[in-house]
């Protein structure tokens, strides 16, 4: 008899603890709700102000009437102001990947395009730089893949920026190509930049996170890109990959499936343990 008294105590402890946990689920639930919320209406309402200040802005910086000093003082604020609205962007994105509310649009793409969309945005920025850009695919890659367009090329665009960013003499290579055994397409970034330690290489894959404090003085940028891009990929079922030597450069890999059905299967080497 003593004995289910002490069991009938236990189970009401286990039931208590049970509720207690149940309710702080609940309440963090809500907050979460309630930041990305928050985020997506803050958002909106900063977007709408920003909008004419950049139209604005435009119009003066090519305004032919104005001096020159005040054409260029117009040039600063329109490229600010970009980088507010991408900022903008990034946060929102992460916010909606964060609440689980990011919706992809998936359809049968041309990679081709894709290619052609690369060139034609980073041919002008790599020239510009002195660095030559080759994207390549090759023969036995599939030309269509089901995938969401808009957001394949936002990772590449990211990793592609980063490695034109990271460089300062070299080339920058992308390579497309079918992986057999994964049954997976293969989209790699290749530098001849700075590198990355290996003890930074984890981390440059979290929210704001930069291989060094310099990074944001040298090279601007806020670190979201590429936590953006690895959740991206893995919405996408897929995952990216790094290797990279300081010095020499960097290799990122993106894979995503060919097959629509199936996610890769993968180990997640960034996850903190
Ligand atoms: P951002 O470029 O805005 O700083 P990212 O999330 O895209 O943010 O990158 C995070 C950090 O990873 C960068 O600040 C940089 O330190 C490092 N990194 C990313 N790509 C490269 C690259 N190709 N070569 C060297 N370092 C890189």
């Amino acid at each position: 008899e003593e004995r289910t008294g002490l069991l009938e105590e236990k189970n009401e402890l286990i039931e208590e603890r049970n509720i207690e946990i149940q309710q702080k689920a609940n309440a963090l639930e809500l907050s979460t709700r309630y930041k990305s919320e928050f985020l997506a209406n803050m958002s909106h309402e900063l977007r709408t102000p920003l909008n004419s200040i950049l139209l604005l802005s435009r119009l003066m910086a090519e305004n032919e009437e104005m001096n020159s000093e005040h054409q260029e003082y117009a040039s600063v604020i329109q490229s600010s102001g970009q980088g507010l609205l991408s900022l903008i962007d990034e946060i929102l994105d992460l916010s909606k990947i964060e609440a689980g509310k990011m919706e992809l649009d998936k359809a049968n793409i041309a990679i081709d395009e894709v290619i052609n969309g690369m060139k034609g945005l980073f041919n002008p920025v790599a020239k510009d730089k002195g660095l030559q850009l080759v994207i390549d695919k090759t023969e036995d890659s599939p030309a269509f893949l089901h995938t969401d367009k808009m957001r394949l090329e936002q990772i590449l665009k990211n990793l592609l920026s980063n490695a034109i960013k990271f460089t300062s003499k070299g080339s920058i290579k992308l390579n497309i190509k079918k992986d057999e055994k994964l049954n997976a397409m293969v989209f790699q970034v290749a530098d001849t930049g700075v590198g990355i330690a290996p003890d930074k290489q984890a981390m440059v894959f979290e929210a704001f996170q930069q291989a060094d404090g310099s990074t944001r003085r040298k090279y601007g940028g806020t670190g979201l890109g590429l936590s953006i891009s690895r959740e991206l990929a893995k919405l996408l079922g897929g995952y990216i990959d790094l290797s990279s030597k300081e010095g020499e450069g960097s290799v990122f890999t993106l894979i995503l499936p060919i097959d629509k059905q199936k996610n890769i299967e993968f180990i997640d080497p960034w996850v903190k343990p």
